[in-house]
């Protein structure tokens, strides 16, 4: 795996994909700088060596126009504070605006190209497109994993016309480890934590994990098609009865494979889906009608914790209650302690995937735990067992 440290960039120009898909406020100030602060270790390398970096991303949902509200200009002040160096702008991706500033750029500085997106063919993977992208750097590093699964122009296309000239920069390289260490080399016993709202959602996951993991720990919404599938009474609580046969299947699997599978044996139950309906701590199978269960209840709490502590690799994806509702919160942010106590003790832990994220920075578990990935969709994706389209691009 090639990465930013294979090469020196003294005298060169690195065209690097960021992701700088930040958050704005009204004023159009950045409101959460964690994806530029991620970004920086790349930048500084390429300028400690000697080189310019040529900084390429998307902003938002454009659909492929122009839309001043999203412009990346309105992010530049921000990148050159957290970076340290002056950013220069130009007010479009490729043409003549874009290869003027590239040409005029010396080393040592930064120039920050506008929005991607604005260009309809970055999203369709336009080969034209990617190859006027290309011509702006003698060097591309990616180091966006959030749109990794992506087969972008800028994200996977741009990567052939740099053939032996293309590498991963440090946060895409530490994704891809971390990932790496839970999937493949990671120290057993390796346990995953489950939750979410649907099996339908995170089925191919659980299939991909069941060779790689020792314990499966399945929470929220997912539970209740497996109780009912085994024959239990769940209540009004979230089921895809259609998937109950899967949920079965699932189970059959795990045990042909050796894989433990915890299941919660009691949940707190609501008479409704709100924060403030009445609530009791009920036996996971015998849930009443007219009530729905919405968070891990004490005795499964004390299982889970027995399991996460006794584990040397841990993967979280997902809540296992409603964390949304500070009411229904407690089970996930027990797990989150479960899980930095564990971390402690030495073990790896990986977070990541759709929502966890936004669980475990509410939470602020986000410096307890070994590793928070920047990446809903490309984690889910990899946690699926595909290759995704922009590392392979590096790759090839
Ligand atoms: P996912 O994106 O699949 O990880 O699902 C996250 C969502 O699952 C969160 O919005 C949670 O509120 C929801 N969730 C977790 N537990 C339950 C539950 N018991 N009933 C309904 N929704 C749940």
């Amino acid at each position: 795996m090639k990465t930013i440290d294979d090469y020196n960039f003294d005298g060169k120009k690195a065209l690097i994909r960021v992701d700088f898909n930040v958050p704005l406020d009204g004023d159009f100030n950045v409101t959460d700088t964690s994806r530029i602060e991620a970004a920086k270790p790349t930048i500084l390398k390429v300028l400690e060596d000697g080189g310019s970096a040529i900084l390429m991303s998307h902003l938002g949902r454009p659909k492929g126009k122009v839309n001043p509200d999203m412009s990346l200009s309105h992010i530049c002040e921000t990148v050159s504070e957290i970076i340290g160096v002056q950013v220069k702008f130009a007010g479009n991706c490729v043409g003549k605006v874009a290869d003027d500033a590239v040409a005029e750029l010396k080393s040592g500085e930064v120039l920050l190209l506008e929005n991607l997106r604005f260009h309809a063919e970055e999203e369709a993977g336009d080969t034209s497109f990617a190859e006027a992208l290309a011509k702006h750097g003698d060097i591309y590093i990616n180091d966006a994993f959030g749109t990794a699964h992506r087969a972008h122009a800028s994200t996977t296309i741009v990567a052939q016309f740099f053939p032996g000239n293309k590498c991963f920069g440090y946060l895409l390289a530490k994704e891809i480890k971390a990932i790496e260490k839970v999937m493949q080399t990671g120290e057993k016993p390796v346990t995953a934590i489950l939750g979410g709202a649907k099996v339908s959602s995170k089925i191919t996951i659980i299939e991909n994990i069941l060779d790689k993991v020792d314990n499966l720990i399945i929470g929220g919404g997912m539970t209740y098609t497996f109780v009912k599938a085994k024959g239990g009474s769940v209540g009004d609580s979230i089921c895809e009865d259609d998937k109950m046969d899967l949920a079965l299947d699932i189970l059959k699997q795990a045990e042909a494979k050796g894989v433990k599978v915890h299941i919660p044996v009691d949940v707190l139950a609501a008479d409704a889906f709100d924060n403030n309906a009445n609530t009791q701590f009920v036996e996971v199978d015998k849930i009443p009608d007219g009530w729905q269960g919405l968070d891990a209840g004490p005795k499964t709490l004390e299982n889970f914790k027995e399991v996460i502590l006794n584990s040397k690799t841990i993967l979280w994806n997902g809540p296992v209650g409603v964390f949304e509702m500070e009411n229904f919160a407690q089970g996930t942010i027990a797990i989150g302690n479960y899980i930095d106590e564990a971390t402690q003790k030495g073990a790896f832990s990986l977070v990541g995937g759709g929502d966890s994220v936004a669980a475990v920075k509410q939470f602020g578990f986000e410096d307890k735990v070994s590793y928070v990935s920047t990446g809903g969709g490309a984690m889910l994706e990899s946690l699926e067992g595909r290759t995704l389209p922009g590392i392979a691009a590096i790759l090839d």
